[in-house]
């Protein structure tokens, strides 16, 4: 096995903090899971990863705790099932991510999703990039999520009865947020492959090593980046459309009733846990589960079923679902419980927050990231939090919190800095 970085990143591969181990994401498209490879996932995360999974915001599935000799053991053991994760992380096309799998327009845009995953998925011709690509689908704007991809698409108007999409560009959060901007209104969905295709080609072309697309743009413009995208040719070619046989795994949820959404705290499951909600999805909810961007699990209960016997499945598989642990939107990226870039123990201190909510608090969307890189998506919250540097001070080398809050602005905007932990608990608590 080729053990240098790039290639191992490529294969979805990091090093983890604690260097002797690392992480594998696993690329779900849409965070789309059959409950067989939920079982296999659970499987060898109890085998090799400590008997944990965690949850990402982008609906991937994270083992941490790897020894390095088990690598290719695991990567085998998900490609039995079907779980290719090239490109999971690396300069590649991201698992692409879809947070609208219960709303009405979800079977066409889980097919798009896969179109896009099986395009780009292992295409050598896009594995070399300058940095990570990051693609979404929404069913509409509300989440805001369009605004932090590379690619953002929603579903435009359409006259002719051809599907349509809007095309967001750009965004990007970490140490330099910006939010994407609407490049093209109603693309036909038959010419999307071919314009991701050119903007990728530009992007690569022209940008240094360790840049996203934001990059580019700011260094362009978002006038002449768009000349450049649509006068070439190659962006408006329409591919044929072949009518598919399975074009989406997810049942719908025919009543709120049928939708289950299982809390997991700081997207932190137990294997067995895991076991438990694949077994649950087996029985009742047509095989299928999914990782949302709340890092969540959602099962859709199958319609000629009563959901009463799934949701009493998932209390006495240890779901109860009214702790607030289970309850408060939480985001949480791994911090430097195992993150290289981590400033401080993300976990804890949510869970530490949590405890210190009041009512008016836990209503409230919350995430932390353990550094600037801001992969919890704070600016996408109602409230944020981000561990934004280290001080030395009379307890030792201790991190500084930056607090965000939603107000009219695209991301959240900053409204106080460099808070100990204490005064962020403080905060908090303030909110009632
Ligand atoms: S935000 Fe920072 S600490 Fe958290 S996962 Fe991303 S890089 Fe790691």
């Amino acid at each position: 096995m080729q053990t240098e970085k790039q290639n191992l990143r490529l294969e979805g591969i990091y090093p983890q903090r604690q260097q002797e181990f690392f992480m594998q994401r696993v690329k779900l498209p849409a965070g789309i899971i059959s409950a067989e490879q939920a079982l296999k996932v659970a499987e060898v995360a109890e085998q090799y990863a400590r008997g944990l999974v965690h949850l990402t915001t982008r609906g991937s599935i994270e083992l941490h705790w790897l020894k390095e000799e088990d690598l290719v053991t695991v990567a085998r053991q998900l490609a039995t099932v079907g779980l290719i994760n090239r490109g999971a992380c690396g300069g590649a096309v991201r698992g692409v991510i879809c947070g609208s799998l219960s709303s009405a327009a979800a079977p066409a845009l889980e097919a798009l999703v896969r179109k896009i995953h099986r395009h780009f998925s292992g295409n050598p011709r896009f594995e070399k990039l300058p940095k990570k690509f990051k693609i979404g689908v929404e069913a509409d704007t509300a989440s805001r999520r369009h605004l932090i991809q590379d690619i953002g698409l929603i579903p435009a108007p359409s006259s002719d009865g051809r599907a349509r999409y809007d095309v967001w560009v750009a965004g990007g959060l970490g140490r330099e947020p910006i939010p994407g901007f609407l490049l093209a209104e109603a693309v036909l969905e038959d010419s999307l492959l071919p314009l991701i295709e050119t903007i990728l080609r530009l992007y690569e072309a022209n940008t240094p090593a360790g840049k996203r697309l934001k990059h580019l743009v700011r260094t362009t413009g978002q006038d002449e980046f768009r000349r450049r995208i649509l006068e070439d040719p190659a962006a408006a070619v329409e591919l044929p459309t072949v009518p598919s046989l399975t074009t989406s795994m997810v049942p719908a949820a025919v009543s709120d009733a049928h939708r289950l959404e299982v809390g997991i705290f700081a997207g932190e499951l137990k294997a067995e846990g895991l076991a438990a909600l694949a077994q649950i999805a087996k029985d009742h909810c047509g095989g299928v589960l999914m990782v949302t961007g709340d890092q969540n699990v959602v099962l859709h209960v199958a319609g000629d079923q009563d959901p009463s016997g799934a949701a009493g499945a998932l209390r006495a598989a240890g779901f109860p679902g009214d702790q607030p642990k289970e309850r408060v939107i939480f985001r949480v990226c791994p911090g430097n419980h195992e993150c290289i870039m981590g400033l401080a123990p993300t976990r804890d201190i949510a869970e530490e927050l949590v405890k210190q909510m009041g009512p008016k608090a836990q209503q409230l969307s919350w995430a932390i990231s353990g550094c600037p890189n801001s992969c919890a998506q704070p600016q996408l919250s109602e409230a944020g939090i981000i561990a934004s540097r280290m001080v030395n001070d009379p307890a030792g080398r201790t991190p500084r919190f930056d607090l965000f809050r939603r107000g009219e602005a695209p991301f959240s905007e900053l409204v106080e800095q460099g808070l100990t932990q204490f005064a962020l608990g403080e905060a908090i608590k303030a909110l009632g």
